[in-house]
């Protein structure tokens, strides 16, 4: 049995862990070994080797991440697409139907809407402002209900109480992709989700360093992703399985201090008479706020905002920045700034992007864990070259 700790400080930190430790190695070894030798397994999925996700540095990290979301099971997948599609794939087959948020990741949007319906998988989209219009794109077939905690690029907060209800009430399973909040500030089993999803690519690990991905949730279901994922072959190598250990470890001190430092950038934009809109739940009288007071324990480190003036202004204040590296991907220890229409958006048509309110302007910030103070007077001197 393993041992329970009552906070998630303590769990980042002990859970999992081998007992007793390995040679007395503070630190998990790396256990880089393809194959390990035959103990008498009778069944394909227990015989160890590092595609069915069962060395020494997998189990220590299931065993972590399930502890995390207070959740009965999870593994790690060699991306968070690979968890995404794995977990996706495992419980629809042709025939199937699938309610899904409007605005979603990238990758996951052309998932659902290219490759699953090459499968004969259909899809509908829900507004997840929207409870009430839900029952109406219910089908005989529909199997499952996709959302995400918060959505990027506007940062947006679903009616997630409701969708936990709705697909209790009608038999679907539910799933989450939790990457934007960790689990620091939303732990989906606690409100009824049956799966939660990460790409470990950004906060869990949170030093940009790897990809990998992560599924948390029901034992029951867990069992069936594990097989699907051991047939489809998307496992993490056991040195990104140590890299994402190690970075797990700081997720509290890091995601806490983005939290405070991405509302306070908020606060000081909301204010900034140069800047036309922010999105972030934090603030308070955003479409969000109250739902996601509710919900989390911190807003998290991403916002988006739009300036005043055209796309070359956003693009000449980007460029103006000192601290803030332009790239895409989110979730590390440093800031970086992009305009997601070039990045994580760019494969989605105009007219969607407009239908969702993601125009050419915006300007999407993950905070690092720079000084608050040092972000914000960069931001400054970029606006005063704006004027
Ligand atoms: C990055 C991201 C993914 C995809 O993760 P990879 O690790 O890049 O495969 C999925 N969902 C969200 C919300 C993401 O930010």
């Amino acid at each position: 049995m393993a041992k329970h700790y009552k906070h998630i400080e303590t769990r980042l930190i002990h859970a999992g862990e081998p007992e007793p430790l390995i040679n007395g190695a503070v630190s998990m070894p790396i256990f880089q070994s393809s194959t390990f030798e035959y103990a008498g397994q009778s069944s394909y999925d227990d015989i160890r080797y590092i595609r069915l996700n069962n060395t020494p540095n997998h189990i220590a990290l299931h065993q972590k991440l399930a502890a995390l979301e207070n959740a009965e099971a999870a593994v790690v997948t060699a991306s968070g697409m690979a968890a995404i599609t794995t977990a996706i794939l495992t419980f629809l087959t042709p025939g199937d139907h699938l309610l899904t948020q409007d605005c979603l990741y990238g990758g996951t949007h052309e998932f659902i809407t290219k490759d699953l319906t090459a499968l004969g998988i259909s899809h509908d989209f829900v507004d997840g402002d929207a409870p009430d219009s839900w029952t109406g794109k219910l089908r005989p077939e529909t199997k499952m209900i996709y959302m995400e905690t918060i959505t990027n690029p506007l940062m947006q907060v679903a009616d997630l109480r409701a969708v936990a209800e709705f697909a209790k009430a009608n038999g679907l399973i539910s799933m989450i992709d939790n990457t934007f909040a960790s689990p620091i500030n939303f732990r989906p089993s606690e409100h009824g989700f049956d799966l939660s999803l990460h790409s470990c690519s950004k906060y869990l690990n949170g030093h940009s360093d790897i990809v990998a991905g992560a599924v948390i949730g029901r034992a029951d279901l867990m069992e069936k992703i594990i097989h699907k994922l051991n047939h489809l072959g998307g496992s993490l190598d056991p040195h990104a399985c140590f890299l994402l250990h190690r970075g797990i470890k700081t997720l509290a001190v890091r995601m806490r201090y983005q939290n405070e430092s991405a509302l306070r950038i908020s606060e000081y934009l909301h204010k900034h008479p140069a800047v036309e809109k922010v999105n972030y739940p934090g603030l308070e009288g955003q479409p969000g706020y109250t739902r996601a007071r509710e919900l989390f324990e911190g807003f998290g480190g991403m916002l988006s905002f739009e300036l005043k003036g055209d796309v070359e202004t956003a693009d000449r204040f980007i460029r103006s920045m000192n601290l803030p590296i332009i790239a895409p991907s989110l979730g590390g220890v440093e800031t970086l700034i992009t305009r997601p229409v070039t990045t994580s958006h760019a494969g989605m048509s105009p007219e969607d992007r407009q239908t969702l309110g993601i125009s050419d302007t915006l300007i999407r910030l993950s905070v690092g864990i720079e000084a608050t103070e040092d972000l914000i007077e960069d931001i400054e001197q970029a606006l005063v070259k704006e004027k």
